[in-house]
């Protein structure tokens, strides 16, 4: 059974609460509905994701309204995303009784404490976060110069404190949100008494996973390799992967520094790395045969995924269920760090 009944809430911690048994902090963190995640998501979070799950009390977030920031001309897909999103993560080894697993549009309090923040927050220091200038270049045909996609950062400081949450498991590529959620924190104990922790960011080891195309892998940027991808795609994919553009023939000796394929190597093949560096560098095995030797590797972390997604493909409502009662439990605890906020501020409440 899976239920608020069989979360056995303890301790307080500054007004929020903990989880029996997962007294090393809280943690939130979340992803996109915005496409099928990748293996960079699962190198980069999910991985730390589940190893957190027996030692914290996580909260794992749908991000459905960070996915309209980007998307907002066609959120069509959102709704059908954001339950294959789910998916994924039971397949990746969430579990409901464990973690609370929730839609962030479910807890409309997010988008009450984001506005809140967004009242002092200076709007120089958002426009200097270089992802945002970053995405500005890199996403094309979307005009992005809206006041939604550079309060991204804003809304994902609400996701974060409105759990008072002391770590949050993510990839590289959120260090500049997360310094800003530091800073959010202290210029709201700042000004209005003290109330939230000042989060720790956790990585994995790989923290940033390069996509096909030798970039930041992102679904914003098409280069992913997905946790859903068939055998044939996989192959596709792998076969089709920059490599060092200054190795042009087979007799150049290559970077393996630059090179995607090798950086795919330490992650998937660890054990076959130094030697594949070596031979790359000496010239001793050409780009084409080197990836050939991923695909088996890659395959062998994508396969157990996909077919366990496959499984909870034939039952919708359960993880329905299980994202509806993940969301009542967070808007409980949303909820009653919201009224503290307003009481911080001298707002009066009926
Ligand atoms: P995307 O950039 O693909 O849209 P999200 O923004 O939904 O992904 O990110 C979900 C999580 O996955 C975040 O913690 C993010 O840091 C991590 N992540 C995303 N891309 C990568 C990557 N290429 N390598 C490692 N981690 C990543």
């Amino acid at each position: 059974m899976i239920g608020p009944a069989n979360l056995d809430y303890v301790a307080h911690n500054r007004g929020g609460v903990l989880r029996k048994g997962a007294m090393k902090g809280i943690v939130f963190s979340g992803m996109q509905p915005s496409g099928t995640p990748h293996i960079g998501n699962k190198l980069g979070a999910l991985d730390n994701w589940v190893k957190m799950q027996d030692e914290y009390d996580c909260i794992y977030g749908i991000v459905d309204w960070h996915a309209l920031t980007t998307g907002y001309e066609d959120p069509k897909e959102v709704g059908r995303q954001s339950l294959e999103l789910a998916m994924i993560w039971l397949a990746c080894g969430l579990d409901p009784q464990k973690s609370t697993l929730m839609l962030q549009s479910a807890v409309p309090e997010h988008a009450e404490l984001h506005l809140l923040f967004s009242m002092f927050l200076s709007l120089p220091r958002l426009e200097r976060i270089p992802t945002y200038k970053e995405k500005l270049r890199e996403i094309e045909g979307r005009n992005l110069t809206t006041y939604g996609f550079l309060g991204y950062p804003v809304l994902q400081a609400a996701d974060i404190l409105i759990y008072k949450s002391t770590h949050v498991p993510v990839g590289k590529d959120q260090d500049y949100h997360l310094e800003l959620t530091r800073e959010v924190a202290e210029q709201f104990n700042r000004l209005y008494g003290q109330l939230f922790p000042i989060t720790q960011t956790v990585h994995t080891v790989f923290p940033v996973l390069p996509g096909t195309d030798g970039r930041k892998m992102s679904k914003s940027y098409g280069n992913t390799s997905s946790l859903t991808d068939s055998e044939d795609m996989i192959k596709d994919k792998v076969r089709n992967m920059v490599t060092d553009p200054q190795r042009i023939k087979r007799t150049d000796p290559g970077r393996p520094e630059v090179c995607p394929v090798y950086a795919y190597y330490q992650a998937f093949a660890p054990q076959e790395a130094e030697r594949t560096a070596h031979e790359c560098r000496n010239a001793l095995r050409g780009c084409v045969e080197c990836k050939l030797g991923l695909v088996e590797p890659v395959q062998a972390v994508v396969r157990p995924v996909r077919e366990g997604v496959e499984t909870w493909q034939q039952q919708p409502d359960e993880v329905a269920r299980i994202l509806h009662t993940g969301s009542q439990q967070a808007r409980g605890r949303a909820q009653q760090t919201v009224t503290e906020v307003r009481e911080h501020l001298g707002l009066w409440q009926p």
